[in-house]
Formats: C-alpha cells, structure tokens, sequence
C-alpha cells in the first residue's frame, strides 16, 4: 500500500445498527444510532496521533453528549469505545509506518547510484484489521425527549439521561415502587 492510498475507517456497528459509546467519565458503555459527526471525530482522533496531510485538522465543533447512565457532560470527542481507540491508535501507527518505509525506499530508489548504500527500507506490516461487528448486546431504550432509540446495559436499574439533550428520564420500568405495592398487600 502506498501512502496515496485510500483508507476507510468507520467504526463498527451491531445487526441493528448502532454504534457503541464509551462515557469518559463513568467507563459504562451505551449505543446510539450513528452521528453525521462521527467521521468527525475519527479524523481528528487520528490526525491527533498521526498529522495526515490531507486531512482537515480545523477544529469544526461536534454536538457535546450526555452519558445514558451518569449525566456526565463532554464534547463529542470523548465517547470513543476504548476499544475503538486503541484500534485507531494501532492504525495511525501503521499508516505512519507506511509512509516512513514510502519515503525511505524513495530515497533508496533516488540513490540507487550510490556504491555504498547506507540503509535498506523494511517493509512494514500490514495495517491492522478493524475491531470488526458488534454484538447484539444490550437492549433498546426509547428517548421520548428525542425520539430516538439508545441501548443501555440489562443491568442498570437508575435513572437515564438522553445522550443527546440531558434530559432525565425516571426509573425504567418503576420496578422499585412495585416491588414495595406488593410488599404492602
Ligand atoms: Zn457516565
Ligand atoms: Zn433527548
């Protein structure tokens, strides 16, 4: 692969299509439907690490988000799965490679009249494969503020806050108040 190349990078979503989140504050993991942001977001994680010549680094603002579980506040940069990080990490670091063993075998090449070269570009490795699809994983939570679906873990019985606007939302199913009626009779 040449430096000219074309890399897609997306991240990756379960069968019904949501995209995973991380919440910078809490760690707990959520989904949401994609964001038009998200190739956002990617590019600038990505020029952060590797500076890409092409790619535009202005620092055009992305809708902040609210965490499902904690309320935590944070910029739309921050709720890459760790996961995801790590993979964008590994690829940035790959494409770098890529380029350095590009110019050095360009440089090789000019040179090529030189009776004592100095140094032999090593091919890199590949770059590394994406974290691939999601599971089915957690369950489906409507936001009536928003009319959107997010998907919490099974587990959480507290409160939600929508990713989107804030907005709280009281206990899921009122189990704890039934539990109590039932106590009572
Ligand atoms: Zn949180
Ligand atoms: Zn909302």
């Amino acid at each position: 692969m040449t430096p000219e190349a074309r890399m897609e990078v997306g991240l990756p979503r379960d069968p019904s299509g949501f995209v995973r989140r991380q919440c910078p504050h809490c760690q707990r993991t959520f989904k949401t439907l994609p964001s038009p942001f998200d190739a956002r977001v990617l590019q600038r994680r990505l020029a952060s690490i590797f500076p890409f010549e092409n790619v535009d680094e202005g620092f055009e603002p992305v809708p902040s988000w609210h965490c499902l579980y904690c309320g935590h506040h944070a910029d739309g940069d921050e709720w890459l799965a760790r996961d995801h990080c790590d993979y964008l990490e590994a690829l940035a670091r790959g494409w770098a490679n890529h380029v350095r063993y590009e110019q050095l075998s360009h440089v090789s090449r000019t040179l090529s009249q030189n009776p004592r070269p100095t140094f032999v570009a090593v091919a890199p490795d590949a770059l590394p494969e994406g974290p691939g699809a999601d599971p089915e994983d957690l369950r489906l939570v409507p936001m009536v503020c928003c009319g959107e679906d997010v998907k919490s873990q099974w587990d959480w019985d507290g409160p939600f806050y929508c990713p989107r606007c804030g907005t709280r939302h009281g206990e899921p199913h009122g189990r704890h108040q039934m539990q109590l009626e039932f106590i009572q009779e």
